[in-house]
């Protein structure tokens, strides 16, 4: 059953070297698994660090962008960049890996609603509006503090263009008093908005996640959630361990980045062996506590339950995350999640909506 995944990393190990035509064995997503997985659309995120300098940080989104492109360039037979439902439709169709531009942290556009719409020009069909860091118009989730109420009035500016634009609003890092202004907002346009790798609170009560009436307002306006495969986001108890066993390490390498960011300028190939080599500790010191696929069940028995089946779909931020359930090591790995959500009673049916088509209803309403 084809796959649509709304949110992976794998731009940073493409530009830190990696081949994914042959594999990405320290990583998750490559073209050999994402055929075993038969995903027909993954979207490929952009994603520029809070730390960029805010005067490099556009510069920095137009870097990945290419090296995404470049990468469906030289896999041409395997991965397809797509603009809409319909090219989507057409490249999985025709055996590929339709390949879907996204932007994550708003503070790419530096600002700018020119730049925005110069992403929408490049075929970027989608942005993550903040990441771990507030932004000068939107408050993040992983912030306690913020200056203003959640969203400024330009945060509402960039929210309306996207609408205008067809460009799916996505609420994956927002701080709760943002998502609600966002959601307002939205709700103007008649267009739904994502959060594209977030998973429920009431299950994993942290902030990345989303409480019962955010659910509730994503299906509401006819969005998706895109379950995602952080064993932190997935499993409460896990979560617990891995803040006590790992502040230190999260702390120090979080200062490294930031010094080496301060005097080299952001450096991929830098910013790559950083984190691999912090997940290589990470999960040495999360070693016992174990996380299984059933998590990834759990958290989509809670919205289908919550709000039905069609808010649910994939978002498994691979190759952006330290740990994975332990059987869920990369994009192969959907067959067997949905062979659990078979085995656990659940239609071909809303198998289909979960793993494709709640998404592409999303991408078509933004045609
Ligand atoms: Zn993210």
């Amino acid at each position: 059953m084809k796959v649509a995944d709304l949110h992976c990393d794998t731009v940073g190990r493409i530009q830190a070297g990696v081949d994914i035509r042959t594999g990405n064995p320290a990583g998750h997503v490559d073209i050999p698994r994402l055929r075993a997985g038969d995903v027909g659309l993954q979207a490929f995120a952009a994603y520029v660090s809070p730390d960029v300098d805010p005067h490099r940080a556009f510069q920095s989104a137009l870097s990945k962008i290419e090296s995404i492109e470049e990468a469906c360039r030289t896999n041409q037979d395997d991965l397809e960049l797509v603009t809409n439902a319909a090219s989507a439709e057409q490249a999985s169709a025709g055996g590929k890996t339709g390949v879907l531009l996204t932007v994550e942290n708003g503070h790419a556009i530096e600002e700018s609603v020119d730049n925005l719409e110069t992403l929408r020009r490049r075929g970027v069909r989608s942005m993550t509006l903040v990441h771990s860091k507030n932004t000068s118009w939107m408050a993040s989730c992983s912030e306690e503090r913020c200056e203003f109420d959640g969203l400024t009035p330009f945060g509402e500016r960039v929210v309306d263009a996207m609408n205008e634009l067809g460009m799916i609003v996505d609420v994956s890092h927002a701080h709760e008093s943002a998502f609600w202004k966002v959601a307002k907002r939205v709700r103007r346009s008649g267009r739904p908005f994502i959060a594209s790798h977030s998973n429920a609170w009431e299950l994993c009560s942290i902030p990345r996640n989303l409480k019962d009436d955010q659910i509730r307002e994503i299906a509401d306006q006819g969005g998706v959630i895109g379950i995602n495969f952080f064993a932190s986001f997935l499993d409460e108890r896990y979560h617990g361990a891995a803040v006590e066993r790992n502040r230190d390490i999260r702390a120090a390498a979080a200062q490294a980045e930031l010094e080496h960011n301060r005097s080299h300028g952001w450096d991929p190939k830098w910013s790559d062996k950083s984190s691999q080599d912090l997940g290589k500790e990470y999960r040495r010191r999360m070693a016992g506590i174990v996380v299984t696929s059933e998590s990834i069940v759990r958290h989509i028995d809670h919205i289908v339950e919550l709000v039905g089946d069609d808010c649910v779909a994939f978002g498994s931020d691979f190759d952006g995350i330290l740990s994975t359930p332990e059987d869920v090591t990369g994009s192969n790995a959907y067959p067997l999640i949905l062979d659990l959500l078979r085995e656990r009673g659940y239609s071909e049916a809303t198998l289909e909506k979960i793993a494709w088509q709640n998404f592409l209803r999303v991408l078509r309403a933004h045609d």
